[in-house]
């Protein structure tokens, strides 16, 4: 079937040619037709990546009469990010339908743009149910002439708790009117929503578009459960340019191991509903840009993330529902990519693994957690493949000569090894003698097992990616390379004569720099807290206000000295640079070690002191992207920081 065969109108289709989408997706098939030529309520089966956005959007597009300036369509989502998406998609669809306006609502933004857009005589509102309660409180939003009803990822958004938000918006609307209710589950809830508020409806369903999709792997290593953390880590190394989401159950643990992982130096950071929308945003935009390899989330947080290029999807723990888990697989595999989905599983979830498996129809794939060997190797080759792909930057040719006599009484032979154990010393000594993790007797489900050492991404090296170097320096974040350097563009980097070995983590000091220069709406970036000192970074205009209000500042009974650092001349990779103002240097790795790298703090928006978000303050993703400048050392000393071996 093609899209002229659905009856949309002609500049629907011609938007939809420009978007290159070359035949309906299933439920674009069942719909759309149906929606053009009834006024039937609807009840779709889907989930994300199924088309349910045009699956809707379209129709409900074509039934707008773009003479009458008034709200004729309501569609209700979850997310922020959901509904941010929708109304671009929306308008992507309606480009070429003149008079038509579209006005995505939702909270965490200001309410005055959005009221004034309502008022520009908008007829589709794309909104979260908070904000939509608010603006017809306000009188800004009317329901009366509305003639559509989307209820986007209806369960999703009684999950949320909007359950009675959408009661209060759909009393509001009138009772003639069409109600499209698209839902990847059909719980309870959702039931009674649809007893509730619909007449008739006709229900389709649709098989998920990555259901048990071949592209998929579906992989799981069974572990006790007190190593999944282990072997979490493992999974990662010996995937070094894994690009995913780590799925967790609960807010609490998604933070734990987002926290864990970030402290471990790698390139990950966490998402869940205690963050503010600002944090939200500012985390997904990293992700989206590859500035972090893996995001750490809540099935409810991880909705409306619409990344087609996700290698691996993690289920650090599994989901009741096996549903969710079709949820969760389906976010890789997308768009021709393959993907590999992976459950962490303990010994006693072997019968929930066998009912997964009768719900993706496809036998899951036993996997060994690999061993240090196996991930010292595929780490290796990475460092040589980075050693071969580096572009050589001439700034170092005015200190060849000295390089080269120190290095003279070196062979080649010699040189290769001293330069390859100088990186990676420390993380072939944090995995020698690494236990294995695999449980013993964890073939009693035998079949299909394989190493996860060899893995078809041999070598580690993801063919989809672009951008190696950068997403490879993910974890080098926390390499002494940032110690010294320069403050992202706009921003000026302190030094403060406090660290670690005082108690102070990133969240004391944002609290310090909020009390002292009484300002809460300084938004502070990179925070780096070493052992003795630490850094941190604030918008070149508030310097003057860091330095004088900090002046006399006392924390903990410690004096404390603030002073901008700056970093001369050449970039130090190794700190050592020094700092300008004092004039004294800082040595890089002697000795210091990050205790916890902290800042990446929301710079749009203002700081809350509430315990949830002081602890993402302390924890949220520091430096990422390592870029090509970044050093191995880093990555493998943060590996092999920690005291307790793996
Ligand atoms: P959705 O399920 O609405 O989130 O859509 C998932 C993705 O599929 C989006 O990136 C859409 O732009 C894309 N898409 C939707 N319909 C089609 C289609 N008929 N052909 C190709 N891509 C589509």
């Amino acid at each position: 079937m093609t899209f002229s065969e659905l009856g949309l109108n002609k500049n629907i289709q011609k938007a939809i040619t420009d978007l290159g989408f070359e035949n309906p997706t299933p439920i674009q098939q069942e719909s759309i037709p149906y929606l053009l030529e009834n006024k039937n309520d609807l009840i779709a089966l889907a989930q994300t990546g199924t088309g349910k956005t045009a699956a809707f959007g379209l129709p409900v597009l074509n039934k707008i009469d773009v003479e009458r300036k008034l709200p004729q369509a309501i569609i209700l989502c979850p997310t922020r990010e959901l509904c941010l998406q929708i109304a671009k998609d929306m308008e992507t669809y309606a480009k070429y339908t003149k008079g038509l306006k579209i006005t995505a609502v939702y909270g965490g933004a200001s309410i005055m743009p959005q009221i004034k857009s309502l008022k520009s005589g908008t007829q589709i509102v794309v909104g979260t149910p908070g904000r939509v309660i608010d603006l017809i409180n306000r009188k800004s939003l009317k329901l009366q002439d509305i003639e559509f009803v989307v209820l986007d990822e209806a369960d999703e958004m009684l999950n949320m708790g909007f359950k009675d938000d959408l009661d209060t918006i759909l009393a509001e609307t009138p009772s003639e009117k069409q109600t499209l209710l698209f839902s990847a589950t059909m719980p309870k809830e959702v039931m009674r929503i649809s007893k509730n508020y619909m007449q008739n409806p006709k229900t389709i369903e649709v098989a998920s578009r990555n259901e048990g999709a071949a592209n998929i792997e579906h992989h799981y290593y069974m572990v006790n459960a007190r190593d999944r953390y282990k072997a979490l880590r493992r999974i990662c190394d010996v995937n070094p340019d894994i690009y995913g989401i780590v799925f967790c159950r609960t807010r609490r643990e998604t933070a734990e191991v987002a926290d864990k992982l970030m402290q471990d130096g790698y390139s990950a950071d966490a998402i869940h509903g205690e963050l503010s929308q600002a944090q939200r945003d500012h985390v997904m935009g990293r992700f989206r840009k590859r500035k972090l390899q893996l995001l750490v989330a809540t099935d409810v947080a991880a909705r409306g993330i619409d990344i087609n290029e996700l290698s691996h999807v993690i289920n650090y723990n599994l989901p009741d529902d096996d549903e969710i888990y079709v949820h969760r697989s389906g976010r890789t595999g997308r768009a021709g990519n393959k993907g590999t989905s992976i459950i962490i599983a303990h010994s006693r979830e072997g019968r929930k693994l066998k009912s997964i498996e009768r719900m993706i129809k496809r036998d899951l794939t036993l996997m060994k957690v690999p061993n240090g060997d196996e991930i010292c190797q595929i780490q290796l080759m990475k460092l040589v493949d980075k050693v071969v792909t580096t572009e050589v930057n001439h700034q170092i040719d005015k200190y060849l000569p000295s390089i080269e006599e120190k290095l003279s009484h070196l062979d080649k032979e010699a040189l290769i090894k001293h330069f390859v154990s100088a990186e990676f010393n420390r993380f072939l000594s944090f995995y020698k003698n690494a236990p294995d993790l695999n449980v013993a007797g964890s073939n009693n489900r035998d079949r299909n097992e394989r190493s996860g050492g060899r893995n078809e991404r041999s070598g580690g090296r993801n063919e989809r990616s672009g951008g190696r170097n950068e997403r490879s320096g993910g974890r080098n974040e926390r390499s002494g390379g940032e110690r010294t350097g320069h403050a992202e563009a706009g921003y000026t980097r302190f030094f403060i004569n406090l660290g670690a070995e005082k108690d102070l983590q990133a969240h004391n000091l944002i609290g310090l720099i909020n009390e002292y220069t009484r300002n809460r709406n300084i938004p502070v970036g990179k925070i780096d807290i070493m052992r003795k000192f630490s850094f941190f970074e604030a918008p070149n205009d508030f310097e003057t206000d860091v330095l004088s209000g900090l002046a006399d500042a006392v924390w903990n009974g410690n004096r404390v000295n603030v002073e901008v650092s700056q970093a001369p001349g050449v970039k130090s990779s190794r700190g050592g640079g020094n700092r300008g103002g004092s004039g004294r240097s800082y040595s890089g790795n002697g000795g210091e070690k990050r205790s916890n790298s902290g800042g990446g703090r929301d710079r749009q928006g203002g700081r809350s002191s509430t315990a949830s978000s002081s602890r993402r303050e302390s924890s949220a993703g520091g430096r990422t992207n390592g870029g090509s400048s970044s050093s191995f050392r880093g990555r493998f000393n943060a590996a092999a920081k920690k005291t307790k071996r793996d």
